[in-house]
């Protein structure tokens, strides 16, 4: 059975996020009717960078969240700043076209740069870490694959190497991988901290921010919008919606515009010092070449991170974290077993390409979503060009992600489905791969 991800319980989950991060700024409850130029549904990265780059501008903005700032995906993923979408280089030009297609993969390659310069402007507290991404080969078959794509990225300039099998092994402290490569571009964040970083910032440039404000509906109002939440409305002439794998029914059918996939995260007890001592020992975080990916992170309190590696569209459930334990044990055998801690999940908003879309949903109204699990640097990079197009500075077709036409996925409502059994699918697949 489907969950509705808004469904989630509300407040902060249970996770290492909210455990270590700093605490977000004070932010109001939206306690009745309102009106700004400019107002972002969703206070994750694409609504907050959105609103963060119009307000830097003197911009009148509001920002609805019907949780809190983080509260969504932005507070629960896996915290890696990766320079890169999913796609290599020429899947990109051949997509969107030579010169649109070299301008998204530059503007994306210089995503960490934005993110760890935001963070560094505004001195956001959230354990910024710029020491490289490691990506692991499962299997001889990607092995070749990463060869290839690193020559790629190396030939358009990227600080990426290749690593041989055992060079991969003392920097991820497992044998489990046939080689690898380290992306010097990226890096890790503690992703909740920079989410109320971003909060904060906007707050500082007069941008305003209302939590347990849930939009309901939107309807034309004269030259603007107006937005329907439980306890009053707000009319603006512009919308920017920034709800992404959280959005519901206030527009018809953009939900329906990629699959929602709940995907886990566990963070252990703290190891013993020899134990940690081997892990990621330069403080670099790894992700694979599975098609489900499986993130690791070791915590400066020496704590083991694991997430992804499967997930469902469904509810919350015990079945969701089975995996990510045996995985453990296949990449770190010598830690025996250990005591997860914290788990939590989120809902990452799968586009059957796995390229993020760009929608003007109709005159002032625009949404960017369907990162398929790399938001970190694309949310904050596309949230500041959808501010460049609320500013009258840039049409949509201006903006760095080519405008994708509106179109519902007509499976959807089979997404319970199709998400359990994509997931059944790559597990095989990707141990299938890596006996190989
Ligand atoms: C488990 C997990 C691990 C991930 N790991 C990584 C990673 O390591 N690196 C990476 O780059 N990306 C990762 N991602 C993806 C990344 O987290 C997301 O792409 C990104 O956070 C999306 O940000 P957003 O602002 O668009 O949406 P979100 O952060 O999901 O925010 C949406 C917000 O909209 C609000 N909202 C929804 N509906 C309404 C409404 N009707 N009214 C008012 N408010 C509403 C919600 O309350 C929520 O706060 C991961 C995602 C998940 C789930």
């Amino acid at each position: 059975m489907p969950a509705n991800p808004m469904d989630d319980p509300g407040g902060t989950p249970d996770s290492y996020w909210a455990a270590t991060a700093v605490a977000g700024p004070d932010v109001p409850a939206f306690a009745g009717s309102e009106t700004a130029d400019i107002v972002v549904i969703g206070a994750g990265y694409t609504g907050l960078s959105a609103a963060l780059h119009l307000a830097e501008r003197g911009k009148s903005v509001l920002v609805l969240d019907a949780n809190e700032p983080g509260w969504g995906a932005s507070g629960r993923n896996n915290g890696q700043v990766v320079a890169a979408l999913k796609h290599e280089p020429h899947e990109i030009e051949e997509r969107f076209g030579k010169e649109r297609g070299s301008e998204l993969i530059r503007v994306v390659g210089q995503g960490p740069d934005l993110v760890f310069g935001l963070i560094e402007r505004y001195g956001m507290q959230c354990d910024a870490r710029r020491t490289g991404i490691l990506t692991a080969a499962h299997s001889a078959a990607s092995l070749s694959d990463l060869k290839r794509r690193v020559e790629v990225w190396q030939g358009r300039g990227a600080p990426i190497e290749m690593l041989t099998r055992a060079e991969i092994a003392t920097k991820s402290g497992t044998e489990f991988y046939a080689g690898g490569c380290i992306d010097s571009r990226g890096g890790s964040i503690n992703p909740l901290g920079y989410a109320r970083g971003l909060a904060r910032a906007v707050l500082q440039h007069g941008g305003a921010i209302r939590r347990d404000a849930f939009v309901r509906g939107i309807a034309r109002k004269g030259n603007g919008w107006s937005l329907t939440l439980d306890r009053g409305t707000v009319d603006a002439g512009t919308v920017i919606i920034g709800t992404n794998g959280y959005t519901g029914d206030f527009w018809p059918g953009l939900k329906k515009t990629f699959l929602p996939a709940r995907t886990p995260q566990v963070v252990s007890k703290p190891l013993g010092d020899n134990q940690r001592r081997t892990i990621l020992p330069d403080g670099q975080i790894m992700s694979d070449t599975r098609y489900l990916t499986v993130g690791v992170r070791m915590h400066p309190d020496g704590r083991l991170h694991l997430g992804g590696g499967g997930g469902t569209a469904g509810a919350d459930s015990a079945a969701l974290y089975r995996e990510l334990p045996e995985h453990g044990k296949k990449l770190f055998p010598h830690l025996g077993e250990l005591e997860w801690e914290y788990r939590w999940s989120g809902f990452m908003a799968m586009t059957p390409d796995r390229y993020p879309r760009l929608f003007e949903l109709a005159p002032g109204v625009a949404s960017v979503l369907g990162y398929s699990g790399r938001g970190i640097c694309t949310a904050t990079i596309l949230g500041r060009e959808l501010a460049r197009w609320a500013a009258g500075d840039a049409g949509i077709d201006q903006l760095a992600l080519p405008a994708s036409s509106f179109r519902t996925l007509p499976y959807y409502p089979l997404r319970g489905l199709i998400v359990e059994g994509a997931v059944l699918f790559h597990t095989i697949r990707d141990r299938a791969a890596h006996a190989s």
